[in-house]
């Protein structure tokens, strides 16, 4: 891997492309998660990369929501094997009913097995998915392939980096899907019965926190009904108002640009015209 400096200001990020681009050398992700990726950075960015406060209130609700589940599932493609093989196994540790469930768009047996092989080592106990004994309904392409122990059967599936049409999928079999995407205006986070809008890493380490804390326990039912469309407003709007605050910087910054120039400031002027 690239040699990066601690010192640089993005550091973190870099580390992570760079996590990212060796998971595609070695076949673990794909390129196209890359560009998911990339796309997933922008909008970190406009929220400041860090959780805001509706989202920490989202993943308290998960973390009662697979808590109080009959048979929870974490659904993992590539890109979240690469970024957060401990974070998954540190879930599956605080909550051991739950169930790791591979799940890919581009399939091969050799990209499930490199998955499965770093989840274990994570310290995943047991892999779901990869002999897929049925298929999600009316979805096309081999992101239907499931495990009839794991997903088939879960209630409460947490979807981090999912696509549309799977986790639009998934609600129409009647589960309780919990989506972890930075992107408030994707599909996924609006068909989710619970968007989370973070970071894979940062929210997955919350839910954990949680449950490891015990705060999961309680009396879900009054989270039953999620203000999904409020949550995903309120992280649209915390992105607005960064923008809105950036942009009016930058007009002061122009403004006073503008008049610390000799022009402005008076300089060059003969006879009273300015040349
Ligand atoms: P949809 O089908 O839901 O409209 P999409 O087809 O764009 O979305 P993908 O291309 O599968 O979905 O991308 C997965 C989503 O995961 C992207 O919206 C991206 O913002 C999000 N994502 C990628 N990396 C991360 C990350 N590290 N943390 C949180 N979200 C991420």
């Amino acid at each position: 891997m690239t040699r990066l400096s601690p010192r640089h200001p993005r550091y973190g990020s870099l580390q992570t492309r760079a996590l990212l681009a060796e998971a595609v050398r070695t076949g673990l992700a794909v390129p196209e998660g890359l560009i998911a990726h990339g796309r997933a950075e922008a909008f970190d960015y406009f929220l400041g990369e860090r959780t805001i406060p509706s989202a920490r209130r989202a993943e308290r609700v998960a973390a009662r929501w697979l808590a109080a589940a009959k048979l929870p599932v974490v659904s993992v493609n590539g890109n979240v094997a690469a970024l957060a093989p401990h974070e998954v196994a540190r879930l599956a540790r605080a909550l051991p009913r739950l169930k790791v469930e591979v799940n890919l768009f581009h399939r091969t047996e050799a990209r499930v097995t490199r998955i499965a092989r770093i989840l274990r080592r994570a310290g995943v106990r047991e892999v779901f998915g990869l002999r897929p004994t049925a298929r999600i309904p009316a979805l096309p392409s081999d992101r239907a392939k499931v495990d009839r122990r794991g997903i088939w059967r879960a209630d409460v599936c947490l979807v981090p980096l999912e696509d549309g049409d799977r986790a639009g999928a998934l609600r129409r079999m009647g589960k309780r899907v919990i989506a972890i995407d930075l992107n408030p205006f994707s599909r996924t986070s609006r068909s989710a019965n619970l968007p989370i809008v973070d970071e894979l890493r940062r929210a997955l380490g919350h839910i954990a926190d949680d449950l490891e804390a015990g705060s999961a326990r309680g009396t879900p039912r009054r989270d039953r009904s999620f203000a999904a469309a409020g949550a995903l407003e309120d992280a649209r709007r915390a992105m607005g108002r960064r923008l809105g605050r950036a942009m009016v910087r930058r007009r002061r910054t122009r403004r006073s640009m503008r008049s610390s120039t000799p022009r402005a400031r008076g300089i060059g002027r003969r006879n009273g015209r300015t040349r």
